[in-house]
């Protein structure tokens, strides 16, 4: 593979660079994510970077892979805020043109684009986290719709979606990965309750969602009826396949920011050693991301490196905010106006903290790299 960017790839480059400069104003950077980020979003979307590698056919620009990864790169570089449909644009519409009816494509892929429609990941249960097949939300079938009845929890954005993505037990009897059904949930339906969650950071992202008796007609099935599963890997494999350059590039920040940080401050030998380390790290995650997206574009689906990238970033930013601290030593302990940097280094250490387990804990994708990219014996 050519490592450079092609003349056109170039000039997408170029371009979009030059729209990033006169777009992505102060206002939206320091703005609350999420009125900032309906307009950061509107504005993607008009601009067509919205959704590059969609087909036209539902407000798509077709765009190659390599230009949703120039977009990536060049969107974290800028320390832009993401779109406000990171699981509508990231998990949802991929699953729904991989799976879905033309009326449900037709019904959810434009307002996904625009953010008319911004969409939950409900998956992760009280008891069922790493291990999904462990639903047990279930939903009973009862003339022409489903009765969904259940708890999901971690929920991100679910307190501002308009729509989920719910895996649920539609056949009583069944056990593991049989008897799911995957459907799309009007998160305004009656029965649907949102509770916020607060997080270590003092944020609120992620939810409880209370399903009691919630009523979802029948044509919301994406794929077969008990053949959920299938579909629910599609999407997993979108949450981390794509992502890989987005990571990268914000690593690629993170270990700036420590250099100067070092810089200023100083740092003993060791503490040296180990900055010099994170930049090691840094250029295998690019080189990994380049094999995986080489693989992508020859299959169209993302593979399972999607899973070494997640996995060296989250566990490179939680060992790089520390060595931060470290740095900053007593003055660590500050926080909020009076912190430097205004405590991005404290609120970056404790957000790590839920990257090593959101999107497969770190455990969970060792055993993916061992043995579906390494091809090790299954460790069960
Ligand atoms: C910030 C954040 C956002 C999230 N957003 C969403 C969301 O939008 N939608 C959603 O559905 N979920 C979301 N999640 C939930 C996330 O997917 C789960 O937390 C994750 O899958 C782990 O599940 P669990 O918390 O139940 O832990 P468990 O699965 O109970 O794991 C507990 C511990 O056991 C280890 N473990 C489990 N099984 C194995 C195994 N086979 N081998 C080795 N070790 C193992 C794990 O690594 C972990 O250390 C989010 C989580 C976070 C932190």
């Amino acid at each position: 593979m050519d490592l450079r960017d092609t003349p056109e790839e170039a000039a997408f480059r170029a371009e979009l660079r030059a729209w990033i400069e006169t777009n992505l104003t102060d206002q939206i950077r320091r703005g609350r994510f999420e009125e900032a980020g309906r307009d950061w979003s509107r504005k993607l979307h008009e601009a067509g970077y919205a959704g590059l590698t969609w087909p036209q056919e539902y407000g798509g620009a077709g765009a190659p892979y390599s230009h949703q990864a120039i977009f990536l790169e060049e969107m974290a570089r800028a320390e832009a805020p993401p779109h406000l449909g990171v699981i509508g644009l990231g998990m949802a519409g991929p699953t729904i043109i991989a799976h879905g009816t033309d009326a449900q494509k037709q019904k959810h892929l434009e307002k996904i684009l625009s953010t008319e429609e911004i969409w939950c990941q409900g998956f992760s249960e009280p008891d069922a986290g790493s291990d999904l097949s462990a639903v047990r939300t279930t939903a009973r079938r009862e003339n022409g719709h489903f009765v969904v009845d259940g708890q999901k929890v971690w929920s991100s954005f679910a307190h501002i979606a308009d729509w989920c993505i719910l895996v649920t037990r539609s056949d009583p009897g069944s056990e593991r990965h049989a008897g799911l059904t995957y459907m799309l949930v009007d998160m305004h339906a009656p029965g649907v309750e949102v509770r916020p969650l607060r997080q270590i950071t003092g944020e609120a992202e992620f939810n409880e969602i209370f399903f009691t008796g919630v009523e979802v007609p029948e044509e919301n099935v994406v794929g077969e009826i008990g053949g959920g599963w299938q579909v629910a890997m599609t999407t997993l494999l979108h949450e981390r396949g794509t992502l890989g350059f987005a990571l990268q590039a914000a690593l690629e920040i993170a270990v700036r920011k420590l250099v100067s940080l070092a810089r200023e401050r100083g740092a003993t030998p060791l503490q040296r050693d180990r900055i010099a380390r994170e930049w090691i790290e840094l250029q295998a995650l690019r080189y990994t991301n380049l094999r995986a997206l080489t693989s992508l574009v020859k299959t169209g689906i993302p593979g399972p490196e999607g899973s070494i990238a997640k996995l060296q970033w989250s566990e490179a930013n939680q060992r790089l905010t520390k060595l931060a601290l470290e740095l900053l030593g007593p003055e660590a302990q500050l926080l909020g106006e009076a912190a430097f940097l205004g405590g991005y280094w404290q609120h970056q250490q404790l957000r790590s903290r839920g990257n090593t387990i959101e999107a497969g804990t770190s455990e969970i994708l060792r055993n993916i790299v061992a043995e579906r990219v390494l091809g090790l014996p299954r460790s069960r």
